[in-house]
């Protein structure tokens, strides 16, 4: 496994609208192991391909935070969101992409998502809690949108701000 270098905003391939992925060759499980395994050293709970520079339809989160719990990492490749639900919700959100910064973000509560696994096989489930915002953020990242996009033009401004700032300083070490 190989830890990814994770793309800070702004950056033209986290605006990217992702291609859908139609090779399911043995490549595709080592992806996967490198995201969730850069994913976990950030750490987060939820990673999409294009933070890694790969401008593809794959994400992979584990939203089990309790100290002791037992993981549940999950690959999710060409994700769709086929159902959510009335009622809403809000959660403080974060992205490993927009370190240090959190905002209050208003989603579906409940959304049931198909997606297919590294072997290719079809798959359903239906989330909810953090699950949901989670699932959500992430398939957002493959249509170039990030959580600060839900944002008022202002406070979103004043974190990309924030973050060109951060990457000068990584820029000079
Ligand atoms: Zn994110």
């Amino acid at each position: 496994m190989t830890l990814r270098k994770i793309l800070i905003h702004p950056d033209p391939r986290l605006k990217a609208k992702c291609t859908p992925v139609v090779d399911f060759s043995t490549d595709r499980a080592k992806l996967a192991d490198d995201m969730l395994e850069t994913m976990y050293h950030a750490p987060g709970i939820g990673l999409a391909a294009p933070q890694i520079g790969i401008t593809e339809r794959m994400i992979v989160m584990d939203c089990v935070k309790e100290e002791g719990g037992t993981p549940e990492p999950m690959v999710l490749i060409n994700p769709e969101v086929v159902w959510q639900s009335d009622e809403r919700s809000v959660y403080d959100e974060g992205c490993l992409s927009i370190p240090h910064q959190y905002a209050e973000v208003e989603r579906p509560a409940a959304v049931e998502v198909k997606w297919q696994d590294v072997d290719g096989k079809e798959r359903n489930e239906k989330f909810d809690e953090l699950w949901a915002t989670c699932v959500q953020h992430e398939i957002d990242h493959l249509d170039g949108k990030l959580f600060i996009d839900y944002l008022k033009p202002l406070k979103r401004q004043m974190i990309t701000r924030k973050m060109q700032k951060l990457k000068r300083e990584m820029a000079r070490g």
